[in-house]
């Protein structure tokens, strides 16, 4: 393969190409080859936050090592395409859980403006634009905001967290989601400070309801 051939195939890999590990498959659906499909437990689980601000919260998959594994190399090592593995096992969740009928629009997890920067690409907007494709429904583009930048969520512990996190998010533009039912999407749920931190500004902005769902969840529960 020539240098080019491979650079373009590391970028947007073909279609029938294993977004996991990047096998050629033959006459099998999706992103996701049968071998690393065993690799992945569904779990389709929900989250209780016992907050105000959340109707419910889910995530798709167990945190075990291949998840964590491809988790790292879509946030951090510039995998950006392996929104297209990770939006499929978000989409299982939302048709077992009914969710497409319970929401009006898809949102995300914002990054803040200097961070993006740096990576390039925000992992938990590219999740959400490809469900709210799937599921024909508006995103929610630029109404959360990140006004604050903080330290790296998974060096803390759970209080240092929430304070960490107090005031960091912003709702603009109300009128665009006033009265709806959002989706909220983010990679990996840690704590659930960030979605309910979120949900709070969005209820407080005059959303009618708010749901989370991630790829998977590495909280002790
Ligand atoms: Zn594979």
């Amino acid at each position: 393969m020539g240098l080019l051939k491979s650079l373009s195939q590391f970028l947007f890999p073909e279609e029938n190409t294993c977004l996991f590990c990047m096998s050629h498959m033959e006459g099998e659906e999706g992103h996701i080859c049968n071998s690393c499909s065993t690799l992945i437990e569904f779990a389709h689980r929900e989250i209780d936050f016992h907050g105000p601000y959340l109707r419910k919260a889910y995530y798709s998959v167990i945190y075990n090592r291949f998840i964590k594994e491809n988790i790292h190399l879509f946030k951090y090592e510039g995998k950006s395409y392996l929104y297209k593995a990770f939006g499929e096992l978000l989409l299982e969740s939302i048709n077992i859980k009914g969710l497409s009928d319970k929401i009006d629009m898809v949102a995300f997890v914002p990054m803040h403006r200097r961070k993006l920067a740096q990576r390039g690409y925000n992992q938990s907007q590219l999740l959400a634009q490809y469900v709210s494709r799937k599921l024909n429904k508006p995103l929610l583009k630029n109404n959360i905001v990140k006004v604050k930048m903080t330290r790296e969520q998974s060096r803390l512990g759970m209080l240092e967290r929430r304070k960490n996190l107090k005031g960091s998010f912003k709702a603009v533009g109300f009128q665009d989601f006033k009265d709806k039912e959002i989706l909220l999407i983010d990679d990996i749920i840690t704590t659930g400070a960030t979605m309910e931190e979120i949900s709070k500004v969005l209820m407080e902005g005059g959303a009618k309801g708010v749901y989370g769902l991630a790829i998977t969840s590495s909280m002790k529960i």
